[in-house]
């Protein structure tokens, strides 16, 4: 991981597009970090306090103001992590529909639940259960820090976030808008800090449970701390999603969704398309269609409203990526189209599709992070299915079929944390989203992904 820190613990903000440092800002210091802890659970104490229609008053605020500040904050974005700026407009916009949605259905959410048993009454009560410590990724700088906050605050618990160390102006700029809202101190609380500094806040009693949103690697560090102190965890770890195209497909919208699936957020998405499983009697014709596609696309400065590439957020991940590509061409895999380092500033990588991938090379089996897709041929959807679930990964899996039979098969079989049919993997405060195998576990969004840090208690009375 690109944290840039220098001897005198500092954390430095650099444009991907130009490799320019934006900012640098003073990591916090232990004394920071306990008075942060200490004015979160303070502040649960205050926020559980409040009814519901008071924290959706100032979770309405926060809405607004994110709507307000839009072309502010996607600047924000796409200056830190280098996303074009129409969909770090489209970022911003989807917050404040996560706010609205858990400003308005909290309440419904956290009903209590009636039980009827041999006693009087049994009933299951929803309650928050404190500070709830959040570690984030850079890719979606607002969205993944959002789509938790959201429900942790309506639900009455506080939120202390350890942001990637290459978007803290994006961190501060979230706490800010969380205290201009209303919500009181201590409610949000960021903390400047590298990943060293996670195990000491996880073991301090005043954090109850932990959310992370990244690597394998981190997950389960993360996991294995929180588990020696009984602390529940959630996990949003990578993916390799397929992507199946049948003969039966309406291929123009395929192609289109498999274009916007691979490269949105310049191929840095956990849920993006990777493996592209199509079948044999349409495979040349997809792949003349996606070559022709991949090789229009607008690759370029990220503050450019038409641009729909912009550079990768760090030159770590260009390089682990181009590994990838070089690996895979090294066993047998050919280039269709693109796939290498651009030359100039910045950390721009050219959006390529692969095909002949070797069976036990990085393209079958690793997440690409960023604009590459490794293309399979099958011969039916049995081998389709079978190629999909070939990975370790499950978050997300797409099928693109008109075939009724060939849908309830996929929905059935495709081993992922959710099955989207004609259209590209994608979350929704209204669906429940998270996956299986070393995708992670647990669920963020609905009421399923607030009810994971609340305490669940069963009250039966004689
Ligand atoms: P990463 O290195 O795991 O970083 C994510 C966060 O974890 C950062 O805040 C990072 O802090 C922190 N971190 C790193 N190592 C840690 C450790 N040992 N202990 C505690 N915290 C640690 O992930 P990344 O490579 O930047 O992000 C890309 C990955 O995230 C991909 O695999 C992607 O698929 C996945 N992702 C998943 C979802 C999902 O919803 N399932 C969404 C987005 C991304 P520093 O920045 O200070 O290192």
């Amino acid at each position: 991981m690109n944290i840039k820190k220098d001897e005198f613990m500092t954390i430095e903000s650099i444009n991907p597009a130009t490799g320019h440092s934006i900012q640098t800002y003073e990591s916090h210091t232990d004394q920071d970090i306990e008075a942060a802890l200490s004015r979160s659970i303070r502040a649960h104490q205050a926020l559980k306090q409040l009814s519901f229609a008071d924290r959706a008053k100032y979770m309405h605020r926060v809405a607004e103001i994110l709507e307000q500040d839009v072309e502010k904050f996607a600047k924000i974005l796409t200056q830190e992590m280098g996303k074009p700026i129409s969909a770090a407009k489209a970022e911003v916009k989807k917050c404040a529909d996560v706010c609205r949605y858990y400003a308005d259905h909290t309440e419904g959410f956290l009903e209590e639940c009636e039980i009827t048993t041999d006693a009087k009454r049994s009933y299951i009560s929803y309650e928050p259960l404190g500070p709830i410590l959040a570690v984030m990724p850079w890719n979606f700088p607002f969205w993944q820090v959002f789509r938790f906050a959201a429900p942790a605050l309506m639900a009455g618990n506080t939120c202390v976030l350890k942001h990637a160390s290459n978007v803290p102006g994006s961190a501060l700029a979230i706490a800010d808008i969380f205290k201009r809202a209303g919500f009181m101190d201590g409610a949000f609380e960021t903390l400047l800090i590298g990943s060293d500094k996670v195990e000491g806040i996880l073991k301090d009693p005043r954090i109850k449970a932990a959310t992370l949103t990244g690597s394998e690697k981190a997950g389960a560090s993360v996991a294995a701390i929180a588990g020696s102190q009984i602390k529940k965890t959630v996990l949003e770890l990578g993916g390799s999603d397929p992507f199946i195209i049948m003969p039966s497909a309406d291929l123009e919208a395929a192609v289109k969704a498999a274009v916007t699936g691979r490269t949105m957020n310049n191929g840095q998405s956990c849920i993006a398309a990777k493996r592209f499983i199509i079948h044999s009697d349409i495979y040349e014709d997809v792949k003349a269609r996606l070559k022709v596609a991949f090789e229009e696309l607008k690759i370029g400065d990220p503050m450019e409203e038409d641009t729909d590439i912009g550079p990768l957020a760090m030159p770590q991940i260009r390089d682990d990526l181009d590994e990838q590509v070089q690996k895979s061409v090294s066993m047998g895999a050919v280039r269709v189209t693109g796939a290498e380092v651009m030359a100039g500033d910045g950390y721009f990588y050219r959006p390529g599709l692969l095909e002949n991938i070797p069976e036990y090379s990085p393209a079958a089996n690793e997440e690409f992070f960023g604009p590459v897709a490794s293309l399979f041929k099958v011969q039916n959807l049995e081998e389709a299915i079978a190629r999909g679930n070939k990975t370790r990964f499950g978050l997300g899996a797409a099928i693109f079929t008109q075939n009724e039979d060939e849908t309830k098969i996929a929905v059935r079989e495709l081993r992922a944390g959710g099955v989207f049919v004609n259209q590209i993997v994608a979350s929704n405060p209204r669906l429940p989203f998270g996956g299986v195998g070393i995708s992670g576990y647990g669920r963020e969004l609905s009421d399923i992904g607030m009810k994971e840090f609340m305490n669940i208690k069963t009250v039966s009375i004689k």
